[in-house]
């Protein structure tokens, strides 16, 4: 699994202005159906997926890591690749750099519970598709 695949939905937050953000609620609705957030105290934190550059290489470029045979048999895709004409924006702090995280103990095990189901979500679903489910 590429984490950069799982940038997108590795934003646990629903919006937030630097200081609080809106946790988003799975599972919790209200009683006109409507999803749950809940604002949590945060700090701006240097993005882990692209390293606070805003963006990062193309997953579908190199997804499956690319050998010196691929730059050598085509110089004009190492030279661009070097020259990063291939960075996409970062699709965890889109393109900022920084992601909100929690300050307090109960709201940061919050969101690694949050995150830790989304990638085992995403771990079965890649091993169904490896089993041609
Ligand atoms: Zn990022």
């Amino acid at each position: 699994m590429d984490r950069r695949d799982l940038a997108s939905r590795l934003r646990w937050w629903h919006s937030h202005n630097g200081r609080t953000a809106e946790m988003v609620a799975y599972g919790e609705e209200d009683e006109d159906g409507e999803p749950i957030f809940y604002p949590i105290p945060v700090v701006m934190v240097v993005c882990p997926t692209c390293d606070g550059r805003g963006t990062y290489v193309n997953p579908n470029i190199d997804r499956h890591g690319l050998s010196r045979e691929d730059f050598d048999e085509d110089p004009d895709f190492a030279e661009s690749y070097r020259n990063r004409e291939y960075d996409v924006r970062c699709d965890h702090c889109m393109g900022s750099n920084v992601i909100p995280w929690p300050t307090e103990e109960e709201h940061i095990k919050m969101v690694e519970e949050h995150i830790g189901m989304i990638m085992e979500w995403e771990a079965e679903a890649e091993a169904e598709r490896r089993m041609g489910a």
